[in-house]
């Protein structure tokens, strides 16, 4: 018996850094996809992207020749927009890229001089328009009452000219300066690798990311098992004694193998 024999095993992959690196297919991530779809109970591709919407994220790996569905993309925008429906919340100030706000389009959007101070913060990427200004105004709402809620909390990302700073390292500024934690919905977020598996109607699943923290900590902290591909951002000295991967591979394209070897879960 291996993790796959019982036909009902799910598979969730990060996009960025698994499938493609700076707008690159990873050689053979293509077939490897076709493979893992062949594979398993269905698949469910968990970005953590904020720069674009679904919809982009969708139709850039479709120009990439990946066989996707819109439906396989989950991201956390949906996730957000469940939250402020759960929590009743009103207006929500966006700091968020301009290509994000369609999949935000069902929050009333909250702007400065209003008679009502926003219910919530949600800050996503906002590239180079996370100036002082932006991040100070950010603070005041905060400080005032309303709710911090981080798109992601990716410490960084690698981006063409190397390593950026991602959402997280601002929700962290304004975390310590407000002291108030931020409400995550991206991944390590429980919550969006539950919603996953209610998506794909399966009870188990394996995740594969190359972020140690964000996706094999996050899945793992799930109850998943979690593979770490040594593609996209990784990094040595971010295995951290936290998180130990359920396994390592070179890329996606070892991992059809790998499951063929894992015992069932
Ligand atoms: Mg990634």
């Amino acid at each position: 018996m291996t993790a796959t024999d019982n036909g009902r095993l799910g598979l969730l992959l990060d996009i960025d850094g698994v499938l493609y690196v700076e707008k690159q297919p990873i050689d053979g991530a293509r077939e490897a996809l076709e493979r893992l779809r062949g594979m398993s109970a269905g698949l469910r591709l968990l970005t953590n992207t904020t720069s674009r919407s679904r919809r982009e994220v969708f139709e850039q790996l479709q120009a990439m020749g990946f066989e996707v569905s819109l439906q396989e993309v989950l991201t956390p925008a949906a996730m957000a927009v469940r939250h402020c429906r759960e929590r009743g919340h009103g207006s929500v100030a966006l700091l968020v890229g301009e290509k994000l706000r369609e999949d935000l389009s069902e929050l009333e959007p909250w702007s400065p001089g209003g008679e009502r101070q926003p219910d919530a913060v949600i800050l996503g990427d906002l590239g180079e328009g996370f100036t002082p200004a932006v991040l100070n105004d950010a603070f005041r709402l905060i400080m005032d009452g309303a709710e911090l809620i981080a798109l992601q909390h990716n410490r960084y990302w690698r981006r063409g000219d190397g390593l950026a700073l991602d959402v997280g390292a601002y929700a962290a500024a304004l975390e310590y300066a407000t002291g108030h934690e931020a409400l995550v919905v991206g991944k390590p977020a429980g919550e969006f690798f539950a919603a996953a598996l209610s998506d794909l109607g399966v009870e188990h699943a394996v995740m594969v990311g190359d972020d140690v923290e964000a996706d094999v900590g996050g899945a793992m902290d799930a109850g998943l098992p979690g593979i770490l591909v040594r593609t996209g951002k990784f990094r040595h000295d971010a295995l951290t004694a936290r998180v130990t991967p359920t396994a390592i591979v070179d890329s996606i394209v070892d991992v059809p193998e790998l499951l063929e070897r894992l015992p069932p879960i």
